[in-house]
C-alpha cells in the first residue's frame, strides 16, 4: 500500500470501549495524518488550568469528582476545537459519547462536518481479558499486561522492581459492568453516524501493529470514497449524508 498522504485538516472521531486500544490507535493516527490527537482529558485539562470561566466551572466539578454536564462538555470542546487557534484537523478520543454530544459537535463543525468515524469493535471477552490482565507498580505506577505487555519477571516491575497489583476497578464484575454502560450509551450514537455515511467500523482484535494497520486502512478507503463521492455530488445533486443538515 502506497504511504497515506498526510492531511492536517481531517477531522476524526475515533470510537470504542476501554480495552480496545483506542487512545493507541488515537496517537497513530494523529502521527500518521498529521491532526492533533485530542482526547477529553486532555481538552478538561487545558481548560481548567486557563482560568476562563468556562474552565473555573469545569475544575469545580472535577474538584468535587462529580459528572460534568453535557453543556460543560460541550462547551469546553466547542473552545477547544473551534476557539481562537484551534487546530484545523483533529482526531477526536472519547468525544462524543452520546447522541446528544455528536449532534452539538455537528452543529460546530458545520462548515465542513466531520471526514470520518472509525469505530474499533472488540469482542466482549477479548477486552475483558486485556482489561482483566492489566497490571500497575505500587511502587513506581508503571502499566502492564499479562496478555500482550508482561514483565521480565512476574510480579515484579521491569523499571524498579516493585511489586505489581491490579487496580480496584479493574476486576472482572467491575469490568463488565462498565461495558455494559459503554454498550448502553454508544450504540445509539454508532447508529447515528452510521446512518449518517460517516461510521467505519474497525476489528480492533490481535496484535497492535496489525489493528493500525486495518484503521489506516479504512481512513485511505473512505478518503477515496468521499473524493469520488464529491466528484459525482459535482456533476449530480448534493450529496446525501452531509452533517449538520
Ligand atoms: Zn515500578
Amino acid at each position: 500500500m502506497a504511504e497515506p498522504a498526510a492531511d492536517a485538516t481531517l477531522r476524526m472521531v475515533v470510537l470504542g470501549r476501554q480495552g480496545s486500544g483506542k487512545g493507541t490507535q488515537a496517537a497513530r493516527l494523529s502521527a500518521t495524518y498529521g491532526p492533533p490527537h485530542v482526547s477529553t482529558g486532555d481538552a478538561f485539562r487545558a481548560a481548567a488550568a486557563s482560568g476562563s470561566e468556562l474552565g473555573r466551572t469545569l475544575k469545580s466539578y472535577m474538584d468535587r469528582g462529580e459528572l460534568v454536564p453535557d453543556d460543560v462538555v460541550v462547551g469546553v470542546i466547542r473552545e477547544h476545537l473551534f476557539g481562537p487557534g484551534a487546530p484545523a484537523g483533529f482526531i477526536l478520543d472519547g468525544f462524543p459519547r452520546t447522541v446528544a454530544q455528536a449532534e452539538a459537535l455537528a452543529e460546530m463543525a458545520s462548515l465542513r462536518g466531520i471526514d470520518i468515524v472509525i469505530d474499533l469493535e472488540a469482542d466482549t471477552e477479548e477486552v475483558l481479558q486485556r482489561m482483566a490482565g492489566r497490571r500497575v507498580c505500587t511502587k513506581c505506577g508503571a502499566t502492564y499486561n499479562i496478555v500482550d505487555n508482561p514483565t521480565k519477571v512476574p510480579g515484579s516491575c521491569d523499571a524498579c522492581g516493585g511489586s505489581l497489583a491490579q487496580r480496584d476497578d479493574d476486576t472482572e464484575d467491575a469490568i463488565r459492568r462498565r461495558l455494559e454502560i459503554y454498550e448502553t450509551t454508544t450504540a445509539p450514537l454508532i447508529d447515528w453516524y452510521r446512518q449518517r455515511g460517516l461510521l467505519v467500523a474497525v476489528n480492533a482484535v490481535g496484535d497492535v501493529d496489525a489493528v493500525t494497520a486495518r484503521v489506516v486502512a479504512a481512513v485511505e478507503g473512505a478518503r477515496q470514497a468521499k473524493a469520488a463521492g464529491q466528484k459525482s455530488a459535482a456533476s449530480q445533486s448534493k450529496g446525501k449524508g452531509t452533517l449538520g443538515t
